[in-house]
């Protein structure tokens, strides 16, 4: 099987893709279940149907597009990605594995090639947490580890809930009918810029992602006693913001300590109360987002960062607490699928280098329904979430050469 890929056919729905959008361009902003994104939703599914796609919705807008292959009873195989986009981001993070998947099934149909599973196309609701505060809706639902409850609750900054938002957007069903068990799919591949540097620095043109780092986070409170920052003398203080600067410092040193350089931590907000030049901070909010491809190593280093903490706080007399936010799990890809884009890659002598996801996918929650994996494409400096975020129109390409491969073989 030779298979072309129509590059110049992608990169200009790619483009068109952008000009849906409520930022100035170059720059993308299409946030879940806006209008913009109600109409990008709607090319998508015209460009679907122009394919004979047959296109289903589930209750929380996640949209499946199914080439229908010889042996219908057979799990399909999928691909896909989102086309949900932070305020002021860039043209390609999530569309280009939805458009290079659209792409990579039309170029195999036009081979001639005829699928024995079918071929399945997901674009996955709201892969950003923008509207509401969680990211990977669609595909943490589908994976069951959202429940149709807790999605129920869900509302966005001015009060809206899901429930009403997706039925207002014509979603149709109960939100209890969108998890799908695990052996739905055979395999699910997801193609995605690489949204770091590593591959770019190795000129090397793909990646092939091995596991996906997982976040936990946590918010620290710690909470010690104000005053007059002229009255109180030092011996006396319990300055909640002098325990967190040392919180913050013991954080940084258990991962540096963990072994690994996947263990990452990061203290991104630091909220001071009263926040008053001449007033001791009483209260401090801290938010800790730790991450790891392994999830052992990961609870090890938190058990640390909270007996050290604790260890702070006791000494500084100030008392602190941890509220777990939410702690997914890394997820591991699939041999099958990894061993399929290595063959597609060595067939084309393309370089390759195994790499670790550290950001996180719709594929993490979809590896806990399928056997799952990732393909990454350089992007420019590693630059995503930002207008300038771009990708190469050969590495594009490539990248959808080596999916629509996979997806042959994975669906032979
Ligand atoms: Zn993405």
């Amino acid at each position: 099987m030779n298979l072309t890929i129509d590059q110049d056919r992608l990169l200009s729905e790619i483009e068109a893709l952008a000009q849906i959008s409520d930022a100035e361009p170059p720059a993308v902003t299409r946030v879940v279940f806006t209008p913009t994104d109600l109409k990008a939703r709607t090319w998508l599914r015209k460009k679907c149907l122009q394919q004979d796609l047959a296109v289903r919705q589930d209750a929380v807008g996640n949209m499946f597009a199914r080439w229908a292959g010889t042996d219908e009873t057979a799990a399909p195989v999928a691909t896909g990605s989102h086309i949900d986009a932070i305020p002021n981001a860039g043209k390609y993070d999530g569309v280009v594995g939805v458009l290079g998947g659209l792409e990579a099934i039309r170029t195999l149909q036009h081979s001639g090639f005829r699928p024995t599973r079918s071929i399945e196309l997901i674009l996955f609701t709201s892969e950003e947490p923008t509207r509401f505060g969680i990211g990977c809706l669609g595909s943490r639902m589908l994976a069951g580890a959202l429940t149709a409850e807790a999605a129920r609750m869900l509302t966005d900054a001015s009060g809206e809930t899901l429930e009403h938002v997706r039925k207002k957007a014509d979603m149709q069903g109960d939100l209890e009918s969108v998890q799908l068990e695990s052996g739905h799919f055979h395999a699910f591949v997801e193609l995605h810029i690489e949204q770091g540097p590593l591959l770019e620095h190795a000129h090397v043109p793909l990646g092939i992602v091995e596991s996906i780092a997982a976040p936990a986070s946590y918010q620290l409170i710690a909470e010690g006693a104000g005053g007059h920052a002229g009255g109180v003398l030092m011996p006396d203080r319990k300055d909640a913001l002098c325990a967190a600067a040392e919180i913050i410092l013991t954080i940084e040193k258990a991962a540096l300590a963990s072994g690994s350089l996947d263990t990452v931590a990061t203290v991104g907000i630091c909220d001071v109360f009263p926040a008053a030049v001449n007033s001791i901070p009483s209260r401090v909010r801290l938010t800790l987002d730790l991450r790891d491809t392994d999830l052992a190593r990961r609870d090890k280093v938190f058990r640390a960062i909270e007996n050290k903490s604790r260890a702070v706080s006791e000494k500084r007399s100030v008392s602190l607490q941890f509220q777990i936010v939410n702690a997914d799990a890394p997820a591991t890809c699939s041999s099958a699928v990894t061993d399929a884009l290595v063959r597609s890659c060595s067939k084309h002598n393309l370089r390759f280098q195994k790499i670790v996801s550290r950001a996180y996918h719709d594929s993490l929650f979809m590896s806990r329904i399928a056997p799952t994996g990732m393909l990454f494409i350089p992007c420019r400096s590693g630059y995503s979430h930002r207008p300038d975020e771009f990708a190469s129109p050969e590495d594009i390409a490539r990248g959808t050469l080596i999916l629509a491969e996979t997806l042959a073989e994975l669906s032979h």
